[in-house]
């Protein structure tokens, strides 16, 4: 609610976050707050059970933007046909604004074009972080050409998953300087750190206080004591940020972008981002 009192004006969901009924109270104060949210629905049965819980839990009955999740490039959205085709049949019918696709790749990037997706949701930060098949240059390309088919193009993990938080004000700088980008999501977890973001990205100056929490937001990725050695962390990990050695999981901090997605696949809930 706090972000979208000071001036936010979109919020970046999925249906795996599972926080549709906080999102509720804030669409409650504001109805006209833009909301993309994702799913990893292959099917039909599921991409319409994914828009209906979106819709009954947000309480809304238009979802601005559906997107399937995490989509690696052209091989995964052919895996996810059905859920593109229903998600497409929701759109003509007024329930959906776009359809399209989040991805941490470039294929996938592409893959959204290719496909005539309305519209995408990418990992662009200053040093290329997360990216896992392109450099920056690489994706600055790809996007270009999601805008000018007149895709919608987001751009998040712009902070690096939490990496570049010591040098905010330079990635933020870039990310602003891209014409190719229609909307830009962060990840914020206090009200300092959303004044500090707000300021930053309306031109003014942050107060004090909100610099100095701010800049203490920094995240990283432990594994605690319990891991049986499942690998299932491992698997879930499309970064390669973490590793199986004599039986148990070590995470490779500089790779990790801070998704959460391990923790949910841990079974014995014993990966934290503190
Ligand atoms: S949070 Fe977990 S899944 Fe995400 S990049 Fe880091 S190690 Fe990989
Ligand atoms: S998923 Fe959990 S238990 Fe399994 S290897 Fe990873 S940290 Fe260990």
């Amino acid at each position: 609610m706090h972000a979208a009192r000071q001036g936010v004006t979109m919020i970046d969901t999925a249906e795996y976050y599972q926080n549709y009924p906080a999102i509720a109270i804030a669409l409650r104060e504001r109805p006209d707050l833009t909301v993309i949210t994702k799913s990893y629905a292959w099917d039909r049965e599921g991409a319409l059970a994914s828009v209906s819980r979106a819709r009954h839990e947000m309480g809304r009955r238009f979802i601005d933007a559906m997107l399937m999740h995490e989509q690696e490039g052209e091989l995964t959205v052919r895996g996810h046909w059905d859920a593109l085709t229903t998600y497409r049949e929701l759109k003509a019918a007024g329930e959906i604004g776009a359809v399209g696709l989040s991805t941490h790749r470039v294929a996938g990037v592409r893959a959204a074009v290719k496909f005539g997706m309305d519209a995408v949701c990418a990992i662009i930060n200053v040093d290329g972080i997360g990216l896992t098949d392109g450099s920056r240059s690489d994706m600055e390309r790809a996007m270009t050409e999601a805008h000018d088919a007149g895709l919608f193009v987001v751009g998040m993990k712009i902070l690096g998953g939490g990496h570049l938080i010591a040098r905010r004000n330079d990635a933020i700088k870039y990310i602003l300087e891209l014409d190719f980008l229609d909307a830009i999501a962060i990840g914020m977890a206090s009200e300092a750190e959303i004044d500090y973001n707000v300021s930053i990205f309306q031109g003014r100056v942050p107060n004090a206080d909100a610099a100095r929490i701010s800049g203490e937001t920094a995240r990283i990725l432990m594994i605690e004591e319990g891991c049986i050695g499942c690998g299932r962390c491992a698997e879930r990990c499309g970064q390669g940020a973490i590793i199986m050695e004599s039986n148990h999981a070590r995470a490779i901090p500089e790779r990790c972008v801070r998704c959460g997605y391990c923790a949910a696949a841990c079974p014995q809930v014993c990966i934290k981002i503190v």
